[in-house]
């Protein structure tokens, strides 16, 4: 048990009651509920935020905290993935959570976080979910005080010593978070600076709309998300339930400026000249008036002090492209709750406990920002960016030429999303090959193809430890770290690093694999399995975990990427799900 002391009245003060502040004092009091835990937040919630279209992990965080149910009896539309026109082709497609073939259309909701719903998200109307998650954070003990706005922070060097409100009262605690998304309150008190490697300057307009139809409607709820390219910026196209669906519109600040439009004029030209949208808002009404705001990616350069976190947007913000905000901020919240946790249980070095805390809010944030520059780059308006491809990739060390970048950021670089996994966004490594051969209209390479000898290269390599967080508390395993790339000795890729321990051919690599899988799964979920493993061979290959090599006459790996995969795929505009849109509307 953990023990709260009494020297100050609070254990923990949260300023902010967003998801970033709920997750983490439903977390704290699920574990600790001895841990006296205050939330100041300065609206009266329901209140509206922008920021709805979800990815999966969120609903396994939702589970922990106890209120995925509550989110889901709520009835907000199941997102089951996304269609984009994007790239080099007019010709929308799909990026799928889960196979099509595994969504149960006939499940009567409010369902349970089993089977198929366990790979779905949530597209969310803000006001409902945040207040569902905040009035979930009270019952399980934090005391939550709204319209309180933290007016000033009081501070000694780099420790806070207490949160002025605005009626004069100081409140004190053990630990302050900030969760106070972009108006940063702690942050910008405790002058942390903050960074943006990327060219992204973004502003965003969108409103809200009463009775567009859903693009397509799959079993009781179920939908994707729908994101339209225009050339010089993007619509999103998110339903939020039954009658109501959010529309925005993403531009570069600078073609904003150069229209001379209103926000209004800007925002309905764009839907007009989409003929998707402009079908689907036709006998809709608006909310009005048109909401905006820039959404300019940025990091910080560290996210705690001597006494205090930054969590969710207060820490960091990549572009809206990729719908990782929520994702970044509730995984980022867990990881808090967790750290805390440990802190106080006092086991574990204090120091290993912030630094990892630190460098995974920080690696996952530009991780998702050199993503959505590389996404960015591939709608082929953006030269500036791709050219920008090479500085990014001489922040990991690599000294590549602009082309080479491009490809390298959308096939290696990808860091681990989850410790002992690789993918980002929700997308593992062939659904981001998948996703690069749309764009680039020619077949994704993989470095290993062609090759038959892969040894492990622990060259410069130094041992550390990573964390694993379970029941609410954080488990170490080993891992290497070179520079800023890390090789946890855990989930897949501590099962390729034994392989490649037993054997350096591709063979044995492979028998290997199937062996230790067959232990412990099903014989007909082995080959999914061992296709996952050899992705994460792939990643550790051209992150030089891997070298490859080639043995004469034997047999070489040849992974192939089809055009039409089961992640990533050519939307079926004739499915029974989807609505019809004449052929020249589409
Ligand atoms: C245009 C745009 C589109 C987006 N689209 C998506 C998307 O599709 N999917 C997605 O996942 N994310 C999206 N996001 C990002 C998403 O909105 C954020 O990641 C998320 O809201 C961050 O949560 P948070 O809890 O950190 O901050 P917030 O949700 O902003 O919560 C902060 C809370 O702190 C309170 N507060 C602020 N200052 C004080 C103070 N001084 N005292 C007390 N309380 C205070 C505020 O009232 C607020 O309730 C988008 C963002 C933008 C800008």
């Amino acid at each position: 048990m953990i023990r709260s002391q009494d020297n100050a009245p609070y254990d923990v003060v949260i300023i902010g009651g967003g998801p970033g502040g709920s997750t983490t004092g439903a977390l704290l009091k699920k574990y600790a509920p001895e841990l006296r835990v205050l939330i100041l937040e300065k609206e009266r919630f329901p209140r509206e935020h922008v920021g709805e279209s979800q990815l999966p992990p969120i609903s396994a965080v939702l589970q922990e905290m106890g209120c995925w149910d509550k989110v889901e009896a709520a009835n907000f539309p199941i997102k089951i993935g996304a269609t984009y026109t994007w790239g080099d082709t007019t010709d929308p497609w799909d990026f799928e959570f889960l196979p099509i073939g595994d969504i149960k259309p006939d499940e009567a909701r409010p369902a349970k976080y089993e089977g198929w719903r366990v790979q779905t998200a949530f597209q969310v109307e803000r006001s409902i979910y945040d207040k569902i998650l905040l009035d979930h954070a009270a019952e399980l003990g934090c005391e939550v005080r709204e319209e309180t706005r933290v007016a000033k922070v009081h501070a000694e060097g780099d420790r806070v010593t207490g949160l002025e409100l605005e009626t004069g009262e100081v409140v004190a605690a053990r630990h302050y978070i900030d969760a106070t998304g972009a108006v940063a309150t702690l942050r910008r008190a405790m002058g942390v600076k903050i960074d943006a490697p990327t060219l992204l300057r973004n502003v965003a307009f969108w409103d809200y709309w009463e009775n567009a139809e859903w693009a397509e409607e799959i079993g009781v709820g179920a939908t994707r998300v729908h994101i339209r390219s225009l050339g010089y910026g993007w619509l999103w196209f998110i339903p939020l339930g039954p009658t109501r669906t959010s529309i925005g519109l993403v531009c570069p600040a600078d073609h904003y400026k150069q229209t001379g439009k209103r926000p209004e004029e800007i925002y309905l030209e764009a839907i007009q000249s989409e003929r998707f949208v402009s079908a689907l808002t036709a006998s809709a009404t608006r909310d009005g008036p048109v909401r905006s705001t820039t959404d300019w990616s940025f990091v910080v350069d560290r996210t705690y002090g001597e006494n205090w976190f930054l969590v969710g947007e207060s820490a960091g913000f990549a572009d809206p492209i990729l719908a990782a905000g929520l994702t970044l901020t509730q995984t980022g919240a867990r990881e808090l709750a967790y750290t805390i946790l440990e802190l106080e249980r006092g086991e574990l070095d204090r120091d290993w406990l912030l630094e990892r805390y630190d460098e995974l809010q920080l690696r996952r944030v530009r991780q998702h920002m050199r993503f959505a520059d590389y996404w960015y780059s591939a709608n082929g308006y953006f030269d500036d960016i791709r050219e920008n491809c090479s500085a990014i990739a001489k922040e990991s060390g690599l000294k590549l030429d602009a082309a080479d970048a491009f490809r390298w950021l959308a096939q290696g670089g990808l860091g681990d999303d989850a410790p002992g996994q690789v993918g980002v966004g929700g997308m593992d490594v062939a659904g981001v090959k998948q996703m690069m051969q749309r764009f680039s209209g020619s077949d994704a390479k993989w470095t290993i193809n062609g090759k038959n000898t892969f040894k492990l290269n622990l060259v410069s390599a130094k041992e550390t430890t990573i964390g694993k967080l379970v029941d609410g508390r954080i488990h170490t395993a080993p891992c290497y770290v070179r520079g800023k790339s890390r090789l946890p000795l855990l989930g897949v890729q501590g099962l390729v690093v034994e392989a490649l321990r037993a054997s350096s051919d591709a063979e044995g690599i492979l028998e290997h694999l199937r062996a230790e899988l067959s232990k412990t799964l099903a014989p007909e979920h082995v080959p999914v399995s061992v296709h996952h493993a050899i992705q994460t061979l792939e990643v550790m290959a051209n992150d030089y975990w891997v070298i490859c090599g080639v043995k004469k006459n034997k047999p070489v790996l040849n992974v192939t990427t089809p055009e039409e995969g089961s992640q990533i795929h050519t939307h079926d505009a004739n499915s029974p799900s989807a609505r019809r849109i004449p052929a020249t509307e589409a």
